[in-house]
């Protein structure tokens, strides 16, 4: 009760939750206490977690950030929640988030905006805003999140913690509310590369309701990091610098830390490499249709009439649609499902949606090409440290603006991680992304390890 007593004591000003589920961790501890005293305890069992309020848990509420969910209680677990609480993970409830996963400040939530445990006149970042707090005000000690387009490694990078997006199809998305599901893939919070690898490995395996589940055996992500201490641990590691992300738009501050950062791991033994990534400035707008446009089908189901939010007065069928959808959505999440219906009708296909296509086929080649050349790619994993709270507020362009070094990860399914490098002139977290090739993930992880 450790965890749930500083819940209680620090959540009223973060908002890092929006459900605490008091009686269920306390159950769910007692019965890891069995276990461990039974001898049959795994390295998660009684371990508090979060789970970012994307994931579908049974018999709790899941929102998703939206009012059009307020009064959901899903009937089943997500995979990731069911293999979690196979491993004896006590979940103490439910992060908040940005409503169906879009944002970049956890400000489009329906239960308020997040605060950033280092300085709470900031945003924690998004849309796992609440699971990046909750871990860096140590609430939890681990969180699970979602990564469309930077939405772990980029909350991850503002509270100053570490966390992975794996590659596309490790984990299961059955269960996971769809936002844009070429693109959704569930990831790891921890205050370090070790919780994190501890928790990866628990989250992935095959999933034969995910059609985009891949048929690995699973992996123990640990394993990579219990190697002998040396005074070069990295020697051998080649890390590219893309060219593009050292360009203009990087802030003093963060270009700093990062250089600091790279000079750190050249002490380790790594060498470092320019490479290029000459289509990664074209990601922001093909990421702008294609998640949208995914978008705009996947929120289709929310209707008002199987579940969430009814519209109290209509008139016709047709009335109770548009009343129930006007009413329990926000403005982002309108605005995205306007995007994309937009770019997917006839006439203007071609011209967004497969062109988006196109580019991120070549953003793709970019990074195999890129990794040609070099084992992993680093650089930061945000432009700035975490803006103010209502800064970009009406400005949905500049905080789109702001994933320009995360989506392309996505675009191109490959996995990425960002682990703290120091502070800003402001005081505030940075992170460095480290990008690796398909499966590198105990690779990534390595790494961060060795770094800390
Ligand atoms: N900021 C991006 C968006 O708003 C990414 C969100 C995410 O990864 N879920 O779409």
């Amino acid at each position: 009760s450790l965890f749930l007593d500083r819940i209680d004591a620090l959540n009223p000003e973060l908002n890092a939750f929006i459900t605490v589920d008091r009686d269920g961790a306390l159950a769910a501890a007692r019965a890891a206490d069995e276990r461990i005293a039974a001898g049959t305890a795994g390295a998660l069992t009684g371990i508090p977690l979060a789970h970012k309020d994307v994931f579908c848990t049974e018999g709790v509420l899941t929102t998703c950030g939206s009012k059009m969910l307020s009064n959901f209680v899903s009937p089943y677990d997500a995979h990731v929640v069911s293999l979690l609480k196979a491993a004896g993970v006590v979940s103490l409830g439910k992060a908040n988030m940005d409503e169906f996963a879009m944002g970049s400040s956890n400000e489009s939530s329906y239960y308020g905006a997040v605060k950033n445990p280092w300085n709470t006149a900031r945003v924690p970042g998004g849309s796992s805003g609440g699971s990046a707090a909750a871990v860096a005000a140590r609430l939890a000690p681990i969180a699970t999140g979602t990564d469309t387009g930077g939405s772990v490694r980029q909350p991850a990078a503002f509270c100053g913690i570490t966390g992975i997006k794996p590659t596309y199809g490790l984990v299961s998305r059955y269960g996971m509310i769809a936002y844009a599901s070429s693109l959704d893939q569930g990831g790891a919070f921890g205050a370090s590369a070790e919780d994190c690898a501890l928790l990866l490995s628990a989250m992935t395996g095959f999933d034969e309701r995910d059609s985009t589940s891949l048929e690995r055996p699973t992996e123990d992500y640990t394993a990579a990091l219990a190697a002998p201490a040396s005074a070069k641990p990295l020697e051998g590691l080649r890390i590219g610098l893309p060219r593009e992300f050292f360009a203009e738009g990087m802030a003093d501050d963060v270009r700093a830390a990062v250089e600091a950062a790279l000079d750190h791991y050249r002490a380790l033994g790594a060498t470092t490499v320019e490479v290029s990534l000459p289509n990664a400035k074209l990601a922001i707008p093909a990421y702008y249709v294609i998640a949208p446009a995914e978008c705009s089908s996947n929120l289709s189901r929310f209707d008002g009439v199987r579940y969430g939010h009814r519209a109290a007065d209509y008139g016709d069928l047709a009335d109770m649609y548009s009343k129930s959808r006007a009413e329990g959505f926000g403005a982002e999440v309108k605005r995205r499902i306007l995007v994309g219906t937009y770019v997917l009708s006839h006439g203007y296909y071609d011209a967004y949606y497969l062109q988006a296509q196109r580019l991120r086929r070549l953003i793709a080649q970019d990074f195999q090409a890129a990794l040609q050349q070099c084992d992993v790619i680093a650089g930061p994993t945000t432009p700035t440290t975490a803006w103010a709270l209502g800064q970009m507020a009406d400005d949905p362009v500049q905080m789109y603006l702001s994933d320009i070094y995360t989506i392309a990860v996505n675009l191109a399914g490959l996995p990425g991680l960002s682990h703290p490098v120091g502070f800003g002139t402001d005081g505030l977290p940075v992170g460095l992304q480290l990008i690796g090739d398909y499966f590198a993930e105990a690779r990534l992880l390595n790494a961060a390890h060795r770094f800390q």
